[in-house]
């Protein structure tokens, strides 16, 4: 086992599945996913698993739903009049940006629309799901100083500035 004391720079390729073992996406034939350890950009059980390996290594990673998109909060399903929504054609499975009262904007799926109101689900998509990822490192560099600065990757597959 290899202990890596700075982060790196880590693309890989995969392939995630639900726990029915359904495709949702997969890397493979198009560009890897690149992240910078330790900041967050990929879901922590994935991380976790990735620490341990290395270029070439193929592993299959089971990630429970508290260690990757999080369970399903009620509290993020809320019912809204329809006069407060920003266009009045609406229907279950549309998709849009609100403010998460944070500054930052998340994306909300309607789930239910009724004559007067309509229900928004902030859960990612993926909540409450456990997820099996078939991960194979494509390539890994130590990050550099302003790659730690910025707490994400540069360059093919990370952040353009
Ligand atoms: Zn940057």
């Amino acid at each position: 086992m290899v202990v890596n004391l700075n982060p790196r720079v880590v693309s890989f390729h995969y392939t995630l599945k639900n726990a029915a073992g359904e495709q949702l996406e997969s890397s493979f034939g198009s560009d890897p996913l690149m992240f910078l350890e330790g900041s967050g950009q990929i879901i922590p059980g994935l991380e976790e698993a990735i620490k341990m390996l290395s270029v070439g290594d193929k592993k299959v990673i089971t990630v429970k739903a508290a260690e990757a998109y999080g369970e399903i909060e009620e509290e993020m399903i809320v019912e809204v009049p329809k006069d407060r929504l920003p266009k009045k054609d609406v229907e279950v499975g549309d998709r849009f940006h609100a403010d998460a009262g944070d500054g930052h904007a998340q994306v909300v799926q309607v789930t239910m629309v009724t004559e007067t109101h309509v229900t928004i689900d902030g859960n990612h998509p993926l909540a409450g799901q456990d997820l099996t990822f078939e991960v194979q490192i494509d390539s890994t560099r130590e990050a550099t100083q302003e790659e730690l600065q910025h707490g994400h990757a540069h360059g093919p597959g990370g952040h353009n500035h």
